[in-house]
């Protein structure tokens, strides 16, 4: 399967990425598809779409799918991302949100993400595994005091919209529950979501969707897609088979552009990397005043995350370079250390046990994109996250579920996420328009600093 927009190094599916997560739960067994099966539906992708939707169309519907993952359950970023379960999935601001659906379809859309965050505590707590919670909503942090009242403004929409609660914190305020710092200038507390082991939530849909019957195969990429009859039959790399009335795609940042022609070109995947350091001592901790596990999210336009794990270790994210070699993932990833040390200068040097990275998803409607092909109704899609898929994912998956399961009595999918995504004009030229994003978003993010340093 070609039409890869990075370097291969980012396509290996015959290991999984040697990650923090990976290093704390056990893995069951996949199988690779043997032979050739038949089901009412198959799924392309065993992250959190693919297994939430298998899961949901078992437990809810009563129907047993296959799934096929060219790599082991969980490889893509559903195993590998911060595990911050937040809002929104998207990029798209609440007023242009508004302008192009609708004050109504837009509030819808962010109901719907909410009930992806309480589905992320819920569901694991309904089928009995542990997702290791830790804090309580989320903080978004002004790492420059022009940027406050851009975050108080969107926290201000929100509540305004759909009733969040939202606190507005000054530099004092979020020292006092989060965390000091050189780029902490205040910033504002969204109560919905919290943080998660994204790997320990994947594998427990995992393991719920199989007990309940759907048959989740590793290690079978789907190399060809035939029509047959009113059906579809889907070849995987060993020449094993299974043929479906319905087929999920649910590949998300990793969709090659050679699956099936309706997807060609439709996703912007962008590289996101993460450090994880050794344990913080509780004086360390106390020296950047540090005192929260709820996941913080930067104000850059070109942001970082990051989050206390259960172990005291700092995990520590950014997104990445846009060729995608390991020689630019060690550029990126020395960046990233210094930027760390920048940040919570006591920290500067500190060792760092982990280093990983992965693919998101953007797209050029800038919200996520749920549906069916017009022409052929069988074939369904929940793709294009943008960056925020720990939430929305899963509960894209139960949406799909139900549409395939009930039709239309299927609760309305929210406009904002109906429909894919235009193309890109030249789907060769997708890494240069990202280059060109990241220069544009990147000088924005360093006048903002020039100025700071100029005036501060
Ligand atoms: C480093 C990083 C950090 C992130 N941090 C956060 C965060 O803190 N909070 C948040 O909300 N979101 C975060 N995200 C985004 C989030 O992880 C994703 O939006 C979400 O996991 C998408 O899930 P998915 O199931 O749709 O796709 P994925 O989990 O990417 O799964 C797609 C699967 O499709 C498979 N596949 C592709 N082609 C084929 C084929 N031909 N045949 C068979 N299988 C195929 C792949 O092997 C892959 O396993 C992060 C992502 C990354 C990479």
């Amino acid at each position: 399967m070609t039409g890869r927009v990075f370097d291969a190094s980012l396509y290996r599916h015959d290991r999984v990425e040697p990650s923090y997560w990976e290093a704390t739960v056990e893995r069951p067994a996949a199988p690779r598809l043997a032979g050739d099966e038949t089901a009412e539906v198959a799924i392309v992708g065993a992250g959190f779409t693919g297994l939430s939707c298998a899961l949901h169309l078992a437990r809810d519907h009563g129907i047993e799918a296959v799934v096929l993952d060219a790599g082991a359950p969980g490889w893509g970023a559903s195993g590998r991302n911060g595990g911050l379960v937040c809002i929104p999935p998207a990029k798209a601001s609440i007023p242009q949100m508004i302008r192009r659906w609708g004050r109504e379809e837009t509030a819808g859309f962010y109901r719907w993400a909410i009930a992806g965050c309480d589905m992320a505590r819920d569901l694991p707590a309904a089928e009995g595994f542990d997702v290791r919670a830790q804090g309580d909503g989320n903080l978004e942090v002004a790492d420059h005091p022009a940027r406050l009242a851009g975050l108080v403004e969107n926290a201000r929409q929100l509540n305004d919209l759909v009733g969040v609660p939202v606190r507005i914190l000054d530099r004092a305020g979020f020292a006092a529950i989060g965390h000091g710092g050189t780029e902490q200038f205040g910033g504002v507390h969204i109560g919905a979501g919290f943080a998660l082991h994204p790997l320990a939530y994947a594998l427990g849909l995992l393991r719920a969707a199989r007990r309940r019957g759907a048959r989740i195969y590793g290690d079978s990429p789907v190399v060809r897609w035939e029509r047959e009859g009113g059906g579809h039959r889907l070849v995987t790399a060993g020449g094993a088979s299974v043929r479906v009335r319905h087929v999920v795609v649910a590949t998300n940042g990793w969709t090659p552009d050679s699956l099936h022609p309706a997807f060609d070109a439709r996703m912007l995947p962008a590289i996101s990397n993460i450090l994880v350091t050794r344990p913080l001592t509780a004086g360390e901790l106390a020296a950047e005043s540090w005192h929260t596990e709820t996941g913080v999210v930067n104000a850059r336009s070109l942001l970082f995350y990051y989050r206390l794990l259960p172990d005291r270790r700092l995990l520590f994210g950014a997104r990445g370079d846009t060729a995608g070699s390991p020689d630019a993932a060690a550029r990126t990833q020395a960046w990233m250390e210094r930027r760390l040390g920048e940040l919570f200068p006591s920290w500067a040097g500190i060792e760092v046990e982990y280093r990983w990275r992965g693919l998101v998803a953007m797209s050029r409607k800038l919200t996520p994109s749920i549906g069916s092909l017009d022409d052929d109704p069988g074939v369904h899609y929940a793709l294009g996250y943008h960056a925020a898929g720990v939430a929305a994912a899963p509960m894209a998956g139960r949406t799909l579920a139900d549409r395939i399961a009930l039709g239309d009595a299927a609760p309305a999918v929210p406009a904002v996420l109906r429909g894919l995504p235009p193309r890109f004009a030249v789907s060769a030229l997708r890494r240069l328009a990202l280059a060109g994003a990241y220069l544009w978003y990147g000088a924005g993010d360093r006048w903002q600093e020039l100025r700071h340093r100029a005036t501060g």
